[in-house]
């Protein structure tokens, strides 16, 4: 009989307890089983394995405890030990524990106290070929034997590997045409849990497009990396990068090799999974958190069990996923900051650990962005370890869209007052003649959608946040309030509370207020908005975006989301409201994240037949970012920051690490603030590094829970001056969480 170590969730690191396989389901190091705990069902990582009984005894002891049993086997393999040394690494990296690592890396309710529940798997058709040992001309000539519609199925299962019935049936496939094919022995049908999103067509774009000369550069230069290298691959928009990566993967997929492609938002992934199935076929699979639970273990199963070379589409959490080998790891748009976790811990940036993988992993790490991070530039070679491949082309012959620049104060000087200036009505009054779309980013920030008072100014707060409540819903009369932060749902009243006005109307929210404001002046021209109001759901996204691409809208008006990603030739026009919004921001990125998106959205405009312009509503149109937004020099603007922030000793030229506590009572929660930076203050001093705060944070209460926070800032490249491990938890009441965020992106 064999006798395990379990590492089970118990206190902050996990504890490892001894269990029997006394029933024989063999137990191996890395498996996850199924045991309990003091009456409790919990999941846990077999870490050791011996005989029973190798524990020796001397003479004399009393016989030991009779072990409790495993009581079932939920995954084999779940932990390869390369895979496990990369992860603790990265969970020192982190300051995090390495239990909590690695339940931060497998699938949600995988390790710990839920016990997933079997859910009954939504099942479907799934056809395949049947392959009979035959050389193409054989079976040529026996499609030629078939019926038409029937040769012409097989031909298609035969391309694409196999599919699901429903999607061949969308094909035009009827169900009587298949089963001819199963009765003949040529295809099989069987049951097979349904895939995580609408089905796309079969492969049909298998071969890829013919390279640019300049795609074609890239290319090779990335053959060159070694393993464990690293590229940026700087495109302008509409470059061409995104096929790039389809043939880069092509490769890796020949090889026998894995890939792994990244993008920063689930809103991002349809057109990203269409594209790849297109090529690929059944060969991809998803992996982000718009999947069910189900569908995540799914996943991860498949890539543990992989026998053929897959490609995984997913967003920062993929970064985990057991592929080996792995050949390529691609980050779309790097310069992101939602490939930052923040909570909960570990707080990572999957850039980051996507490099460090492949270092200690194998494959290749390749970035790719319009507008590079100032970090990502900063590690160029040579005085970095990245590699630099540039795109300085357009695809469509269209140059990139001139950007014009709407002054918002001469049109209020001009006594009009309205959201929408007269240069922007004017070009899109004239869309719908011209068979032309457009895009209208209304930054998330740049309008109040909170519900004030015009009488005493009283805005209606959360109860239990320090922050405004927002304006959802789209009716006046069937609107409601929310919290961003707890999501506190509450009525709209009527009346303030404060003082009793009644001039108490809510704004609708930023984008639906500017919705309304175009139905009233421009007639006939038809709307489609885009914001978390209206995307919500499994595939809100892909739904609005298919009905824009099909043309039952002309203008798409829409927050931060709108301006990522999407290709869409019919675009002409891309304009902002309020760039303001972006621009005034007390963050330390705020300006380079400001100029990311509006190149990002000034990219939308001009990728098809005719070209596009760019129209930026803004009050201050002299600033440093519009400047450069209109000469379009990205480059120049890095250089103008990086001296600014080089002269001042700001990251990445000096590090900084953001403590948060939270606790539900406000002065405990800010004594133990106190008590842990007077325990880091002789480690800073030491490191020479400094220690700013305790200080409430930005927004002092969530949830009802308050929060501090110790903000520390300390040399380029030197460790963080925290002990080791769990230490810094030991100090803290039971009640008051930490947590360790090393190199926070919102400072
Ligand atoms: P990016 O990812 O840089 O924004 P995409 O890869 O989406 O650019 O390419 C923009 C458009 O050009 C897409 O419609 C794509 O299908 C098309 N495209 C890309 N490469 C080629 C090529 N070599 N030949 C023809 N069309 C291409
Ligand atoms: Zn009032
Ligand atoms: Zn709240």
């Amino acid at each position: 009989m064999t006798e395990v170590d379990v590492w089970l969730e118990a206190g902050r690191d996990g504890r490892s307890f001894t269990y029997s396989d006394s029933r024989g389901l063999g137990v191996g190091l890395g498996d996850l089983v199924r045991v309990s705990l003091r009456g409790r069902p919990l999941q846990g990582l077999v870490i050791a394995c011996r005989p029973s009984g190798s524990m020796l005894l001397s003479p004399g002891d009393p016989p030991p405890p009779a072990l409790q049993p495993v009581e079932a086997l939920l995954q084999r393999a779940a932990v390869e030990p390369r895979w496990r040394q990369w992860l603790d690494a990265m969970a020192v990296r982190c300051h995090t524990s390495a239990f909590r690592m690695l339940k931060a890396a497998l699938p949600p309710g995988w390790l710990g106290q839920r016990v997933a529940r079997p859910s009954a798997a939504r099942e479907l058709w799934w056809v395949e070929p049947v392959l009979q040992p035959v050389d193409a001309d054989t079976r040529a000539q026996a499609e030629m034997a078939l019926p038409p519609r029937q040769a012409a199925l097989h031909a298609a299962l035969i391309q694409c590997g196999g599919t699901w019935q429903r999607q061949l049936q969308a094909d035009g496939f009827g169900p009587h045409l298949i089963q001819a094919l199963v009765r003949r022995g040529l295809a099989r049908r069987e049951r097979r849990p349904a895939p995580a999103l609408a089905i796309t067509s079969v492969a049909s774009d298998v071969g890829g497009r013919t390279l640019t000369d300049e795609q074609q550069q890239v290319l090779d230069a990335f053959a060159q990396q070694p393993s464990g290298g690293g590229m940026l691959l700087w495109g302008v928009t509409g470059s061409g990068k995104t096929e790039v990566y389809l043939q880069l993967a092509a490769r890796e997929l020949a090889a026998g090799r894995h890939v792994l492609l990244l993008t920063p938002e689930i809103g991002l992934i349809p057109q990203l999974v269409d594209r790849c199935r297109r090529r690929f076929g059944s060969q991809v699979l998803e992996y982000h958190s718009g999947c069910r639970e189900r569908e995540r273990v799914l996943t991860w199963r498949r890539s543990l069990e992989a026998e053929t070379p897959l490609v995984v589409v997913g967003t920062r959490s993929a970064v985990f996923l057991p592929l080996e080998p792995l050949g390529l790891i691609v980050l779309d748009e790097e310069h992101d900051s939602s490939y930052k976790q923040e909570s909960p811990m570990p707080c990572y940036h999957a850039r980051d650990l996507a490099l460090e993988r492949v270092r200690h992993l194998g494959g290749r790490l390749l970035l790719g962005s319009a507008t590079p991070s100032l970090e990502t530039w900063l590690q160029l070679s040579p005085a970095g370890p990245l590699a630099l491949a540039r795109l300085s082309r357009r695809i469509s012959s269209q140059p990139l869209p001139p950007v014009h620049v709407i002054d918002m104060r001469a049109e209020l000087q001009d006594g009009h007052r309205r959201l929408i200036s007269r240069a922007l009505m004017d070009r899109l009054a004239v869309l719908p003649e011209r068979g032309e779309q457009a895009v209208v980013l209304v930054p998330r920030r740049g309008y109040s959608s909170f519900l004030s008072c015009r009488s005493c100014g009283e805005v209606v707060q959360c109860p239990h946040c320090d922050v405004a409540l927002t304006v959802h819903g789209s009716q006046p009369g069937r609107q409601w309030l929310r919290c961003h932060w707890c999501d506190h749902r509450a009525e709209v009243e009527a009346s303030c509370r404060h003082c009793g006005s009644l001039a108490f109307k809510p704004f609708g929210a930023g984008t639906q207020r500017v919705l309304e404001q175009l139905a009233q002046e421009l007639e006939g021209l038809r709307l489609l908005r885009f914001d978390r109001d209206t995307t919500g759901g499994r595939d809100g996204h892909r739904r609005l975006l298919e009905q824009f691409a099909a043309g039952e809208a002309d203008v798409l008006v829409g927050t931060q989301m709108l301006a990522k990603g999407m290709d869409l030739p019919r675009v002409t026009l891309a304009a902002v409201l309020a760039a303001d919004g972006l621009l005034h921001r007390p963050d330390l990125r705020a300006g380079e994240q400001a100029l990311q998106l509006l190149l990002q959205l000034a990219g939308r405009a001009g990728r098809g037949e005719k070209p596009g312009q760019v129209l930026v509503q803004t009050y201050s149109p002299d600033h440093p970012v519009i400047r450069h937004l209109v000469d379009g020099r990205y480059e120049r603007f890095l250089e103008e920051e990086r001296t600014v922030r080089q002269q001042a000793g700001l990251v990445p030229f000096s590090r900084a690490c953001l403590l948060r506590l939270s606790g539900p009572s406000a002065s405990g929660t800010a004594t133990a603030a106190s008590v842990l930076a007077e325990r880091l203050r002789p480690l800073c001093a030491a490191a020479d590094w400094q220690l700013l705060g305790p200080a409430p944070a930005p927004v002092a209460r969530v949830a009802g829970r308050s929060r501090w926070q110790l903000l520390l800032h300390g040399p380029q490249g030197s460790d963080l001056p925290l002990p080791a491990g769990t230490a810094l938890w030991e100090a803290l009441p039971a009640d008051v969480a930490l947590a360790v965020d090393p190199d926070p992106l919102a400072l």
